[in-house]
C-alpha cells in the first residue's frame, strides 16, 4: 500500500501530510476495479439454500429467476428473471450485487427525466411542438421519424417513436416537415 507522506519539521517533528486528492482517472479506475469484483461476485448460487436474514429460516434459496418491482416516481418498473435469492417462508429476497449494476444502469434509461416540450402555433390552426435537442438524441428523432400518439385520457397519452420516412397522405395534413 501507499506510504504516507511526511513533513520534518525541527521544531514539532514528523508530521504526516494530509493525502493529495485523488485525480478523476484514479477513481474511475477504482469504479471500474469494483464492478469487475462485483461482476465476478456470486453470494447465492441457484438452488442452494441459506439462511433468511429476515425469518432466519434455512428457506433463503438462490435463484435466476428472481422478480422486483421498483418504483421510480410514479413508474413501477417490473424486472424478472434476476440473480438473488428469496426466502420460501417469508417471501424476503435479496438481489446479486451484480444485478444492481445492471439494474441502475436499466434504470437510468428507463426513468430518464420528463421533458417539457412546449406546443406553439406554426400556422393557421396548425399547432406544432419544438423538441429540445436532448429528446431529439434521446428518441432518436429526425426529420421524417413518425411519432404515434395513443391518447389515454385528455391529458395523458403514450407516445411510441417509429422510425422511417414519413408517408405523405394523398389529402395532405399540412405538417411542418424539417
Ligand atoms: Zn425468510
Amino acid at each position: 500500500m501507499k506510504r504516507k507522506a511526511t513533513l520534518c519539521d525541527p521544531d514539532l517533528g514528523v508530521i504526516e501530510l494530509p493525502e493529495a486528492p485523488a485525480s478523476p482517472e484514479y477513481w474511475n479506475k477504482m469504479r471500474k476495479r469494483i464492478r469487475e469484483r462485483l461482476m465476478r461476485t456470486r453470494l447465492w448460487k441457484e438452488g442452494s439454500r441459506h439462511p433468511c436474514p429476515e425469518c432466519g429460516a434455512r428457506t433463503f434459496i438462490g435463484s435466476d429467476e428472481v422478480t422486483q418491482e421498483f418504483r421510480r416516481g410514479q413508474r413501477i418498473i417490473v424486472m424478472r428473471n434476476l440473480a438473488g435469492a428469496r426466502c420460501a417462508s417469508c417471501g424476503f429476497q435479496m438481489l446479486e450485487p451484480r444485478e444492481h449494476l445492471h439494474i441502475d444502469d436499466e434504470l437510468e434509461i428507463l426513468t430518464a427525466v420528463d421533458h417539457d416540450v412546449g406546443v406553439s402555433r406554426v400556422g393557421r390552426g396548425t399547432l406544432g411542438t419544438y423538441w429540445p435537442k436532448g429528446l431529439q438524441r434521446e428518441l432518436r428523432l429526425r426529420p421524417g421519424t413518425r411519432l404515434r400518439v395513443q391518447v389515454l385520457s385528455p391529458s395523458s397519452a403514450l407516445l411510441e417513436v417509429r422510425p422511417g420516412r414519413m408517408r405523405r397522405r394523398r389529402q395532405g395534413s399540412k405538417s411542418r416537415s424539417g
